[in-house]
């Protein structure tokens, strides 16, 4: 099938190299120029494991190409993915400039049936507001289709997540977008994978329902740790506990620093406003948004706690990106706590394995280290905050000898206290 792949950020450039390796040939257009040339040199603009080998592979055979070019891409497809940015606005209301604009551009080269596929995270009504647009913007009437398909890949497991899905969601309205659709996904769904065919608006809000209890779960566990820290129990024993059941699973129980990334807060708000415009008080979800936005002050509580006076103390971190395995620093705890730390007065030093290049345009005023040896030399404390593999298992002996002061807030749980307490440390979890 010939595809067309508008948006090409960690979404798009995902679904677009996945497709390509099924056998497709797709064309991927962005309007930002810097990162097509790049993508054209070979040149991945973003980290994710294992999707630089499949681009260089794909565009070697033919089957994967990058371009500016909207309107030509839309021209020589049959089916469009709008895969563009959809943030938020001040009041959490999602932000469509990106969509309308590329629904514009389809409008204005539409010459013969097209099936468009609206993949990016959108309000629901958004797909009827697309094809509206088309509608009054194309000068001839020819025939389209609009589906909802709403992506669930989670960044740094995005291939997986993208070729062995939990499940493929499909909005439709008519059975020959079905079918295309359907034929579109036989190679994953080959893999036992389930494809669900919805109505449109129910597609667009199973994504939006499923961000929003995955933020749910894990600020009620921030919530418990909080109650945990006060009585003295351990709020990873209790995940384990909770998780064991089979009505509620191990997934997303994790007490920490808080939830962040693109997505996750975006999306919880916009269902926010989404509820508050149809006159529903969204009371469990708005909890949940004020939850995660105190944890990563609770993480700062702990560090003065710890500390004291924070004022030219030396705060070595661990860890900026929102979640390991990815570069992405959009709403990342760590932004909110390094920003607070530095109001105290704090000077910061801090190493991220793939984040530090994006991390440099938010904190320029910060120390970035080669290394996490280096990161906590001279350190009042260290704080964990992303929880990456290799600051798992660490040379303990080495790292007391070069902190100023043995004093850990390890935010993301990963470490075990009384090994840290037991080597001469003071261990700080998060509700333990
Ligand atoms: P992104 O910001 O990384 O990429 C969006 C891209 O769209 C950018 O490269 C931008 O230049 C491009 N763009 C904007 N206007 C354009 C236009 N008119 N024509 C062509 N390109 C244009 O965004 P992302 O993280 O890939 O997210 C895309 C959508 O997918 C969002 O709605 C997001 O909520 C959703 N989503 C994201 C993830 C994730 O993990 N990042 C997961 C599931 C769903």
């Amino acid at each position: 099938m010939k595809i067309a792949i508008l948006g090409v950020g960690y979404v798009g450039l995902v679904t677009g190299t996945c497709f390509a390796d099924l056998g497709n040939s797709v064309i991927c257009a962005d309007i930002d120029s810097e990162k097509i040339d790049k993508l054209n040199q070979g040149i991945i603009p973003i980290y994710e494991p294992g999707l630089g080998d499949l681009i260089s592979k794909n565009s070697k055979e033919g089957r994967l190409s990058f371009t500016t070019n909207t309107k030509d891409t839309i021209k020589n497809s049959d089916i469009i993915f709008i895969c563009v940015g959809t943030p938020p606005k001040e009041n959490g209301e999602t932000d469509l400039k990106y969509v309308e604009a590329v629904s514009k551009d389809i409008a204005e080269s539409l010459e013969n049936y097209k099936l468009i596929v609206s993949k990016s995270t959108v309000p629901v009504g958004t797909a009827q507001k697309i094809k509206n647009i088309i509608k009054e913007n194309s000068k001839t009437s020819i025939d389209f289709d609009v589906v909802s398909n709403p992506e669930f890949l989670r960044e740094g497991e995005a291939i997986t997540d993208f070729m062995i899905p939990d499940r493929i969601v499909v909005g439709i309205e008519n059975e020959r977008s079905k079918n295309i659709m359907k034929e579109l996904y036989q190679g994953i769904a080959r893999t036992k994978r389930p494809i669900i065919f919805t109505d449109i608006k129910s597609s667009e809000l199973i994504k939006y329902g499923s961000n929003s209890m995955l933020a749910l779960r894990i600020s009620f566990m921030n919530e418990l740790s909080r109650l945990c820290d006060n009585v003295g129990a351990d709020v990873k024993q209790i995940s384990h506990g909770m998780g064991m059941d089979t009505r509620i699973g191990p997934r997303f129980l994790q007490a920490g620093a808080g939830y962040g990334g693109s997505c996750f807060g975006k999306d919880v708000r916009s269902l926010i406003h989404m509820m508050n415009s149809n006159g529903i008080d969204a009371k469990v979800l708005t909890s949940a948004h004020h939850v995660n936005e105190e944890q990563k002050l609770i993480i700062v509580e702990k560090i003065k706690n710890t500390v004291g006076d924070l004022n030219q103390k030396n705060i070595a971190i661990w860890g900026l990106a929102f979640k390991p395995k990815t570069d992405d620093m959009r709403d990342a705890p760590s932004i909110t706590i390094i920003k607070e730390l530095q109001k105290l007065g704090a000077n910061i030093s801090a190493f991220d394995p793939e984040a530090q290049e994006n991390a440099k345009k938010i904190f320029p005023d910060i120390k970035f280290c080669k290394d996490i040896y280096e990161t906590v030399q001279d350190a009042d404390a260290l704080v964990v905050i992303t929880e990456w593999n290799e600051f798992r298992n660490i040379d303990k002996i080495k790292l007391k000898s070069l902190m100023k002061n043995p004093y850990i807030i390890d935010a993301r749980n990963i470490y075990h206290p009384e090994e840290f307490n037991n080597a001469g440390f003071s261990h700080v979890g998060v509700g333990r």
